[in-house]
């Protein structure tokens, strides 16, 4: 596990990128690792994607780089599925922890640690999103493509993030993270519209699949720290993986949360089972030779990804939603990531219709 904050073995700065203010900051805040300036990240990239290990390979070095095309876009959800109308900010691409079943290994093309630093696109384009979106609330977020805090040593975009977003009421602003890099977070005024998440799992998946990931006992800690500090908190358990003893295990965890953190502070947990494109699997076999996760029964869903059977769903989300009930507050609310009507039917009770069902649910405690 790392304990400590993640910096990269070398920078490298595109040439048109090295002006930005935000350049400047991340070469002060890495400190003595050496950096070089390069024209095109190809030079780079060549080198590694030769290596053995690509993916690991990119994870240790920092790009910095200009963001040429949209830095917002909406979540592209999965196929047959219902989605929760999430929009994604694509700042910083990848992320320096490697957990086996992550989804980047087989999204992400190119294998650097990226930062885009050109952050006046990113408030312009964000203006003209959020006013075209203003007769509604909507919900956004960082860590899709990486962690939202695991380059905020380097980065402190969580300041600049959190100060534009508390203005805009019609939003509400996730961060989402494994880490307990929560340094920045502390420093920062919190306001009702920001929520900072936290992905959990059982102790043994943490343990054994989320390499270089703080313990699930710190990340709950964190979430308890930032809490105190007045922010809204939330919980993703994703993905939720069958294991021996997996009820235990996640009863256990949940059991911890929810005795740590003040349910009144939860925004929302959603949740999400295993599932993953069928070309990740020999990716996850070769990484992670050891790992035992993708030889459980899986079926191709309606979306061509690999997942768990319907009942077998049901069942996991049936008992960890009943431990979230059993020992939070009953209105803490609850949605699933990528998951069928059948479902959210049998196991909430309810389904989302439209737009603006979904958030109006999550939004409501926000007041
Ligand atoms: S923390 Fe998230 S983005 Fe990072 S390796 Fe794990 S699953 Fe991937």
């Amino acid at each position: 596990m790392r304990k400590s904050e993640y910096f990269p073995q070398k920078v490298y700065v595109e040439k048109n990128s090295l002006d930005f203010p935000l350049t400047k900051r991340i070469l002060k805040n890495v400190g003595p690792v050496p950096s070089e300036v390069i024209d095109e990240p190809q030079e780079v990239l060549e080198d590694i994607k030769a290596s053995k290990d690509a993916i690991g390979e990119g994870k240790k070095y920092l790009l910095i780089s200009r963001q040429k095309g949209k830095f917002v876009k909406p979540c592209p959800c999965t196929p047959g599925y219902l989605g929760c109308n999430y929009f994604i900010l694509n700042i910083d691409l990848n992320c320096p922890l490697d957990c086996s079943y992550c989804i980047l290994q087989h999204y992400l093309t190119n294998p650097l640690l990226t930062v885009h630093v050109n952050l006046d696109d990113l408030w312009r384009q964000l203006d003209i999103f959020l006013n075209k979106k203003k007769h509604r609330t909507i919900r956004i977020g960082t860590g899709e493509l990486g962690d939202s805090l695991a380059l905020d040593h380097l980065t402190e975009n969580t300041a600049d993030l959190v100060s534009y977003f508390r203005k805009k009421r019609n939003a509400i602003f996730e961060l989402k993270t494994k880490t307990v890099n929560i340094k920045n977070i502390l420093k920062i005024e919190p306001a009702p519209n920001i929520v900072i998440a936290w992905s959990l799992n059982s102790l043994k998946i943490a343990q054994e699949e989320e390499k270089d990931a703080p313990s699930v006992e710190e990340r709950i800690d964190a979430a308890r720290r930032v809490s105190d500090k007045g922010f809204r908190i939330a919980f993703h358990f994703d993905p939720i993986i069958r294991h021996p003893d997996w009820e235990q295990g996640y009863k256990e965890v949940i059991k911890k949360l929810l005795a740590s953190v003040d349910s009144a502070r939860i925004a929302w947990i959603s949740l999400g089972s295993f599932r993953f494109p069928p070309s990740l699997k020999s990716i996850i076999e070769e990484r992670f030779p050891r790992t035992k996760i993708i030889y459980d029964e899986l079926i191709k869903g309606k979306d061509g990804k690999l997942r768990y059977f319907k009942p077998l769903r049901l069942e996991l989300y049936k008992k960890i939603i009943g431990f979230i009930k059993e020992w939070g507050d009953e209105k803490i609310p609850l949605y699933f990531c990528m998951e069928s009507e059948d479902v959210w039917r049998e196991a909430m009770g309810w389904i989302p219709k439209g737009e603006e069902n979904l958030e109006a649910y999550l939004s409501s405690p926000l007041g």
